[in-house]
């Protein structure tokens, strides 16, 4: 089975990619992201995470990263950002009494790199006299993670930044990432509950009236037009707690090893059995597969910023692959016991990156 997403066909230039990134509205949604602004703010305002650092900020936004780490004692933020945000964000900066700490970049990070190594330490003075970067700090993740493919953007600023800390002092001062690891996760899926609260809240009894009918056509209507379906799924619609299915640690991680992420798992019901799984073989019912949640978390020592069902909703909500229509309506993906394996391959594929989106299949077993 095949399911490649189009929602974002039309971003696949830079120029169209930062100019969303101009919008307000955009960062207003990161801004109010509870459980990602939580995270953030955790380790960036641990004085034992930023103090006498010299940390950069790769894709920097607001700025709000920026400033958390430099209130919080760095020694000085370079916070890098491409869209028109840059300008406004060196206002916010002088606004909050930072600018003696941070230096706004007005430039992508690719255009930074072109300028090479030299240009770098002869720009930034504070490097030097602290013996180089300590960490770089960014928020790429994008919907089931990888899309937006921002995160090779990161790892060539940690590549560039390796090579700035190797000409400063031998041995060279050690760069960290933050976040250090980031985790892509899979569950068979029951939409029931998704519908029952989503939309059978709504329709199933209107002053006094069901109109259930209406609530599956606009149901229906909604599951065909949304390919991949990006929304938040209630955690009973789980049958499993899930699989890792890619595993990135951001200290190692290539460019390369980002093109095609591909992995085979092995549900196992009883070993990870969810309350659904269990109600829905309770009187003699069976389990059905109606897709496939993906979900990512990311970490940096034991701060987790978890984007599963399970966990209060983000912004990213999860990505849905769903069975084709006559799958899921015949029930053909269905066991009766918990005795019983599920086996998944999913594999994303990037075939240019600068398209910023990746082709999704999945294939059972
Ligand atoms: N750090 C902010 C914004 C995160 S959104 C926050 O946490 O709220 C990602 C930001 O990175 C966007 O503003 C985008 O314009 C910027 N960005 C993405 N790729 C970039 C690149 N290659 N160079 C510079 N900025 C980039």
């Amino acid at each position: 089975m095949q399911h490649e997403e189009d929602y974002a066909s039309d971003t696949s230039k830079d120029a169209q990619y930062f100019e969303g990134y101009a919008d307000l509205g955009v960062h207003k949604v990161m801004l109010r992201d509870r459980p990602r602004m939580d995270f953030y703010r955790t380790l960036l305002t641990d004085r034992s995470v930023v103090e006498g650092k010299v940390i950069v900020d790769v894709g920097s936004g607001s700025g709000i990263l920026t400033c958390w780490a430099a209130k919080s004692g760095a020694a000085h933020v370079l916070s890098i950002e491409a869209s028109s945000l840059a300008e406004v964000q060196r206002h916010v900066v002088a606004e909050n009494g930072l600018a003696d700490r941070v230096t706004v970049i007005a430039a992508t990070v690719e255009e930074l790199i072109a300028d090479g190594v030299d240009a770098f330490v002869a720009a930034h003075p504070c490097v030097r006299r602290h013996g180089g970067v300590a960490l770089v700090v960014s928020e790429w993740m994008g919907f089931y993670l990888l899309h937006e493919c921002m995160l090779p953007s990161v790892l060539r600023a940690r590549d560039f930044l390796r090579a700035v800390n190797a000409t400063l002092a031998s041995p060279p001062l050690a760069l960290r990432m933050l976040p250090s690891r980031g985790r892509l996760l899979a569950a068979p899926i029951t939409l029931a509950p998704y519908y029952a609260d989503t939309f059978a809240a709504f329709w199933g009894c209107v002053d006094g009236i069901r109109l259930d009918a209406l609530g599956r056509l606009e149901y229906e209507a909604h599951i065909a037009a949304t390919s991949p379906l990006v929304d938040v799924l209630p955690s009973r619609c789980l049958l499993h707690a899930g699989e890792v299915f890619w595993d990135g640690n951001l200290d190692t991680l290539s460019v390369d090893e980002l093109t095609s992420i591909a992995a085979t798992r092995s549900f196992d019901f009883a070993a990870a059995t969810t309350d659904s799984a269990a109600a829905c073989l309770r009187d003699g019912g069976c389990i059905v597969v109606d897709g496939f949640a993906v979900w990512f978390d990311v970490s940096y020592g034991a701060a987790v910023l978890d984007t599963s069902p399970r966990a209060p909703p983000t912004h990213w909500k999860q990505t849905t692959l769903l069975l084709p229509r006559e799958f899921r309506d015949g029930q053909v993906v269905s066991f009766d016991g918990l005795d019983e394996r599920l086996e998944l391959r999913l594999q994303l594929t990037a075939e240019d990156l600068t398209h910023r989106c990746y082709k999704m299949e999945f294939e059972l077993n």
